[in-house]
């Protein structure tokens, strides 16, 4: 005991710290209240090691390092880049779609400068804040108009908000479905006010379902995909251009929410073909929502192509002004929309580069790895992610570390700075070449070998 309050009083007080030439130089870096804050926090961890019997040096020379680690850890932004081993393209938890360099330098180049965004150079008055990235868009899908908001969680709620409030929305059984996070289809329409009226069945759903269904109260005719799962064997959904004619005929319109959305035919690449954003603006919907993160490779954004008329309710929605993006997503989703023009997207565009990544070349990087740190280079899947293509896979080489506790392994591997994210399949720790951008190859192997 009285080792202890020996102990205890040779602890230095903060006022005495204080005083120390090195404190003063962390103030000047750091701030006052943050350091004396650090000291606190730093004495308090002495006093509860002296107090339980570990081992503490109460010198100054040994309690400076640790009050340095903790203003580090204290002002390290949360947010932090780390390196996406998992093999899943898109991974909605990692922050979804990286963007290109080219759009990466619009982003910072729009951050840094004034700019044009809501001015006309020409009359020198206001001018819109869509002209560019909406001629692009047109140009891309074909469609008379288009706007972007801030997601495409929030493109729905729009239009649902907009053109289908205090009237009925028909939407077959099998595709009333939760995208994640919650944000169920059901749920959203009863928040802006349209009635659902759900037809058909969760397998089966017919075009004469939907006509049945009609009524002079009918508003929309929605068609949502699947995103994250995947219906086979006995199963039916009337084709998009039957369900725009019958919306048409009727004096409704038809609304396709494509989810991931995307611009290149998805089969080149060995994949399912998915249905792309103009084959569904030329199918007849007046409509077609998409995310701008997913498949399309850019920043966070909901897209919305289609009809001048429609689109020109949605931009009078006062909801439009309340959901609008920034300049940098502007300037990201601009870069990333001539990519598309220039034909340049599998060659720029991180989504698409590790979507055609050849085997070979994964390969390569796999067996590169393994031999730095050991472990097999095994035969695997890589998945595409973000909802987009449920249940499709790029085969891949994945390196595989044997291990006794494979979970406390990759548990290392996301304190490693930067952390990294592997996979555990079969009590192994698995790590994906694909989504591992080539110059954290480094960081990678230094994380693997400190960690194994
Ligand atoms: C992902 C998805 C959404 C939501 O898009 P966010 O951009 O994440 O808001 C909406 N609908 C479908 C079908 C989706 O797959």
């Amino acid at each position: 005991m009285k080792a202890k309050g020996a102990l205890l009083r040779r602890l230095p007080s903060v006022d005495s710290l204080l005083a120390q030439a090195p404190i003063q130089a962390l103030i000047d870096s750091y701030s006052r209240d943050l350091v004396i804050h650090s000291i606190r926090q730093t004495m308090e961890l002495a006093r509860q090691a002296i107090i339980e019997s570990r081992p503490v040096d109460t010198e100054f020379r040994a309690l400076l390092p640790l009050i340095e680690e903790n203003l580090r850890e204290m002002t390290r932004p949360s947010l932090r880049p780390l390196i996406n081993a998992t093999g899943v393209i898109i991974h909605t938890n990692l922050g979804r779609a990286l963007l290109s360099v080219a759009a990466q330098h619009a982003l910072l180049t729009a951050a840094r400068s004034y700019n044009n965004l809501e001015y006309d150079l020409d009359s020198g008055k206001r001018g819109s804040r869509l002209t560019q990235a909406g001629q692009l868009l047109r140009e891309l899908t074909g469609a008379e108009d288009a706007l972007v908001v801030n997601n495409n969680a929030s493109a729905l709620i729009l239009i649902l908000s907009a053109l289908a409030k205090d009237a009925e929305v028909i939407i077959s059984r099998g595709q009333l479905i939760e995208i994640g996070g919650g944000f169920r289809i059901p749920d959203i329409m009863r928040e802006s006010g349209a009635h659902l009226v759900e037809v058909g069945t969760t397998n089966r759903t017919r075009i004469a379902d939907f006509a049945a269904a009609l009524s002079e109260r009918t508003a929309l005719l929605l068609r949502v995909h699947a995103s994250n799962f995947k219906q086979i064997g006995f199963v039916e959904q009337p084709p998009l251009g039957e369900l725009a004619a019958l919306a048409q005929a009727h004096g409704a319109l038809a609304v396709d929410d494509l989810g991931s959305g995307t611009l290149l035919d998805t089969a080149r690449f060995g994949l399912e073909r998915e249905p792309t954003i103009p084959e569904s603006v030329a199918a007849g919907a007046d409509l077609v929502c998409f995310s701008g993160d997913k498949l399309l490779g850019g920043p966070q954004a909901g897209i919305i192509v289609g009809r001048a008329e429609a689109i020109g309710r949605l931009r009078r929605h006062p909801l439009t002004r309340a959901l609008r993006v920034d300049k940098l997503t502007y300037a990201a989703l601009i870069a990333t929309l001539q990519h598309y023009r220039l034909d340049e997207a599998t060659a720029c565009i991180p989504v698409w580069q590790m979507i055609a990544c050849p085997l070979d070349a994964i390969r390569e990087r796999a067996r590169a790895w393994s031999a730095a740190v050991g472990g097999a280079v095994i035969a695997g899947e890589s998945t595409i992610g973000g909802g987009s293509l449920p249940g499709a896979t790029l085969p891949t080489a994945l390196l595989a570390l044997d291990c006794d506790a494979p979970d406390q392994l990759t548990a290392r591997l996301r304190r490693a700075d930067p952390p990294v994210i592997a996979r555990i399949a079969d009590g192994r720790a698995l790590l994906d070449p694909r989504t591992v951008l080539p110059e954290q190859d480094e960081p990678l192997l230094k994380a693997l070998q400190s960690s194994i």
